[in-house]
């Protein structure tokens, strides 16, 4: 699933969360993500990043602002047709992975496709070839507690990508993984963005950040840098 030539994937403009006490969480923020991008979103806890990736994922509403699927203003779509545009558009990935034990590797994969509008009978197979893009074709039938950390979070980056979403935001993917796994999974996330995939990392760890190529600071709920040269505050 792609936009149009030239239009980004996702475009969020002047984004602001104003809670209730004032709170601002996010202010006006504008995140641009172009087809074939690989990206962090990095800042302190508190900085406004689950309520970026919130806004970013068309979970919650910006007070003020916009947010542009593939062109497409989400404002403009009722609650129902805003679900399916995202089940379609967006793949996420999970600090805690969210696999459903009772299920296999396999079946949890295949949950991906649920809400993509797949028929049944193609599930199994785009399953089994999700797993088998992470490296791990030989665990579909594996239960979540037969696998490792390190496995799980493969799993839960195959369910992500198995309706070929055109941007995947991954939320702090490695925060429940020791070094050699996170490294792991980070080497995967990029493998994938060669492979095409546009990512977005959501972290709070500077030296996940630094391996990334595009790199955007929040702090205080603003923006203020962004390695793409884009309007700094
Ligand atoms: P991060 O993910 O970077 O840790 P958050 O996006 O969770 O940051 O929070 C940004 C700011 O907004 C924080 O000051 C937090 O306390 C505040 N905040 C988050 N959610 C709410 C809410 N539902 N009501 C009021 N304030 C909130």
């Amino acid at each position: 699933m792609t936009a149009a030539p030239g239009t980004p994937v996702l475009a969020v403009e002047g984004a602001s969360i104003v809670y209730g006490g004032g709170v601002k969480a996010l202010d006006d923020v504008s995140v641009t993500i172009h087809h074939g991008e690989l990206l962090a979103i990095v800042g302190p806890s508190g900085s406004g990043k689950s309520t970026l990736l919130n806004v970013m994922g068309t979970l919650d509403r910006p007070t003020s602002g916009t947010v542009h699927c593939g062109g497409l203003d989400v404002a403009t779509l009722s609650d129902r047709r805003l679900s399916a545009l995202r089940g379609r558009w967006l793949g996420f990935v999970f600090q805690q992975f969210h696999l459903t034990e009772g299920l296999t590797a396999a079946e949890n994969v295949a949950t991906g496709l649920l809400y993509a509008g797949v028929p049944r009978a193609r599930r199994r197979p785009l399953a089994l070839e999700a797993l088998q893009r992470v490296g791990l074709a030989r665990r579909s039938g594996h239960l979540p507690h037969q696998l490792s950390g390190g496995e799980r979070q493969r799993v839960a980056i195959a369910r992500a990508l198995v309706h070929g979403p055109a941007l995947v935001l991954a939320d702090e993917p490695t925060g429940a993984l020791d070094t050699a796994n996170g490294r792991a999974v980070l080497d995967l996330l990029t493998e994938l963005n060669d492979a095409g995939t546009t990512i977005a990392v959501i972290t709070h760890d500077r030296d996940i950040a630094r391996r990334l190529p595009r790199r955007i600071e929040i702090l205080d709920g603003r923006l203020v840098s962004d390695t793409r040269g884009e309007a700094l505050t």
